[in-house]
This record gives structure tokens, sequence and C-alpha cells, in this order.
């Protein structure tokens, strides 16, 4: 990097996406870095392979490509380093096995991802790791919860699909009053509405299939870890042999350098849409962390710079499960615009119903079906357009 950390200190979040991450005059000024193929790279005699005497030295351990990403990765996050696994899961599990093992005790938000639960409640438990669920408005009263064998503490805020805003500066002080690891899955807020090590965090975890790639077209995870923590994250990626695909690398790269505008569109969009929501005929509920209705809004007012696209609606409900899932069907099937659909944070807006028969504390709403939307860079008088268009097919639905 020729240009000076110093330099850089005072540029605003756009500039730094803009210019983070590779150099163009280390590539003959070509605005872009190259996507480097590789798994052999040649040393130039006996000596420099026998003493592992320079920067690239197996394709496994990284390559320009990969650097170029990692780098500007780090920039935002404020992190000693970062790794790049091949999805937002492998960003869950990979600092999961790097800092647990039989005998130890880890505390995970109830409102977490359902696939991180599934891999706790599988390979974990599996591999000797006692796993222990809590609310996620717990805040500094996870001090109770906490054993001598709790070495994680694993947090996302806002939840999976309930949107609950956590304590997490209070959370990660009471973990590391005990010694163990905080992570948070940050994947909603991204580091600019959010950055997890500035509050505590040891390890920010980002599925960066969604805002960083943006397009509904890539699968990729990113691993942030402080100055503390990063060579235990390092070393179990480097045994566990984990390594991104350098199209994919690259790809996210590109989406970074937009992804200030891109959500800053989606901030506008979901908001503009939420309230409109919020007390309209048909919907009993918005789940959206920057309405004062939502749990845990006053942590998101006094931590986060944003919101993003991402919230959920609890339509009127029914009499029955039955009616409920009548309703939440006739609303999804009668949209035009919104694909349904999984994963989130492209250009184009999804929705689709989801279940909370996993939680075992934060149940959610349970007045009618929830409904979650991405709301995506189309015009949001088209997409209001839509949702009435589901609205009006639920109520049709009888009770
Ligand atoms: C999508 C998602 C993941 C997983 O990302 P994939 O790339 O789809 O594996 C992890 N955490 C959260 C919060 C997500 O939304």
């Amino acid at each position: 990097m020729t240009r000076k950390k110093s330099d850089r200190a005072g540029w605003g979040i756009n500039t730094r996406l803009t210019h983070s991450g590779n150099d163009p005059h280390d590539y003959y000024g070509f605005v872009n870095p190259p996507v480097v193929r590789a798994s052999t790279v040649l040393f130039p005699d006996a000596e420099t392979i026998e003493n592992n005497n320079q920067k690239y030295r197996y394709g496994t351990h990284g390559t320009p490509t990969t650097d170029a990403l990692a780098d500007a990765v780090d920039e935002l996050e404020g992190s000693a380093g970062t790794i790049i696994v091949p999805s937002g899961l492998m960003a869950v599990t990979v600092p999961l096995l790097a800092f647990l093992e039989a005998g130890d005790h880890i505390l995970v938000v109830d409102s977490v991802y359902f696939p991180t639960r599934r891999f706790c409640d599988g390979m974990l438990r599996k591999l000797g790791v006692e796993v222990t669920y809590y609310d996620p408005l717990i805040g500094a009263g996870i001090d109770a919860l906490m054993k001598p064998n709790t070495k994680v503490v694993f947090t996302e805020s806002p939840g999976s699909n309930t949107m609950e805003i956590q304590d997490i500066p209070a959370i990660a002080e009471v973990a590391h009053r005990h010694g163990a690891v905080v992570m948070m899955d940050n994947t909603w807020a991204t580091p600019l509405y959010f950055k997890p090590l500035d509050f505590g965090v040891d390890i920010s975890i980002h599925a960066a299939t969604k805002y960083p790639a943006g397009h509904a077209d890539v699968l990729l995870g990113l691993v942030s870890a402080n100055d503390k923590h990063w060579k235990k994250l390092e070393d179990a990626k480097t045994n566990l042999g984990v390594c991104a695909g350098p199209d994919d690398t690259y790809l996210v790269l590109r989406g970074l350098r937009s992804m200030g505008v891109r959500l800053a569109h989606h901030e506008k969009s979901a908001l503009e849409i939420a309230r409109q929501l919020e007390g309209s005929e048909g919907v009993s509920q918005v789940l959206h962390p920057a309405l004062p209705s939502s749990p845990g809004h006053a942590i998101w007012k006094r931590d986060f710079k944003g919101s993003s696209g991402l919230f959920s609606i609890v339509l009127d409900g029914g009499p029955s499960g039955e009616v409920q899932r009548k309703k939440a069907h006739a609303f999804l099937d009668a949209l035009q615009i919104f694909g349904l659909g999984y994963s989130w944070g492209g250009y184009e807006s999804l929705a689709v119903q989801v279940r909370l028969e996993d939680r075992t504390i934060a149940k959610g709403p349970t007045a009618g079906p929830l409904i979650r939307l991405q709301i995506g860079l189309e015009d949001t008088r088209d997409l209001l357009a839509d949702i009435e268009r589901g609205l009006e097919a639920a109520k049709r639905v009888a009770g």
C-alpha cells in the first residue's frame, strides 16, 4: 500500500470503500486487482524455499486477490486480520471450531440464524461442547448464565427474523470478565452501520453473500478478529484448509465499492415501507429496529449508525395455525415484484414466511404469520403497491 494510513484517517466511508484494499500501482495502474488463480507459487531458489522466505507460498494461504479483500475489510472493521471463507455459514462455524473444544460451554442467542443453531446442536454437541441459548434482550443479565467453562458468547444483532437488538457492550463486558471470547454475526448492519470491535466484540462475522456481494450471485463469508484473537483464528483456517475461490473473492471486493450507496438506498426504502406498514390494515406488527416499537430500539439508537433493508411484518392472524398459513400463502402468492426465496442483501426485493419453531426463549409474535421482507433497489411506490396486493389477498382468506 503506497498511501500512508495517516492520509486515510479522515476519509469518509464512501471514500474508503472506493479506495481500500488493493493499490492500483502494484499492477501497472489497473484500477482493480487481478483475479489470481493459484495452487503452486514458484520460489526463485532452493534457499528461499527452505526458509519459506517470500510473501506468497501456496494458494490456500492467500493471494493478491484475497489480500485485497481482507485488507479492505480490516480497514472497515478496525481488525487485525480477516479470513475469507466459502460461505456465510462457514464464517460462523470456523471461529466456533477455532475457539471451542470438548468440555467447553457456549452461550448462544436464541434468535440466532437457524443454521448456526443447527451447527451448535449437531456438530458442537457431538464434539462435546455444552450449548445454552439465552434471551436476546438479556443484556448484563447474562452474568447469571456464565459458567467456569464458558469459553464463547455468540451474539447476533438484530436477531434473525424477530429483529431484537442486543446490548453488545454490556454482554461483552460480562463475557470478558469471565474470560470468554465474544463473537458477533453482524451481517445485517455491515461494518458501515455497526462496528463490532468498537463495542467489545472480539470476532466479527459476516455473510458477504448479502450486502457486500449485493447481487444474489456469490456465496462468501468473512471473519475479522482483534489483535488478541487473530492468530488462533488464522491457525484454525490453516488447519482446516479453508479457502475461497478467486472469482468470488474478487466479486465481493467489487461489491464493496458500491455498498455504501446501495445500503443508503436499501435503508431509506425499507424505512419508508416499514413506517407506512406500521398501523396499516392487515398488519398487526412491524419488526424493524429503527421503529420505536421494535424490541431493543433504544439500544439500536445508541449503538448503530443506520439500518439496512431487511425487516419483518406480522400479518393479522386468524383463529388457527391453518388459517395463518393460508393467509401467509395468499399474501406471498399475490406478490408480483417481491420474489419468494431465501437469502437477502441483493438488489431485488424478496419475501418469505419464517417460522420460529426452533426457539426456546425468544418465541416471537404469535398473533399472525411472520413474513420477512428484504427491500431491494426498486421504486418504493411499486413495492408498496405490491405489498398492498398481498395484504388484500390475505384479507380475503376467511378467518
Ligand atoms: C445468510 C446468513 C448467513 C449465512 O450466509 P450464507 O452465505 O448463505 O451461508 C449467516 N448469518 C446470517 C445472519 C445470515 O443472514
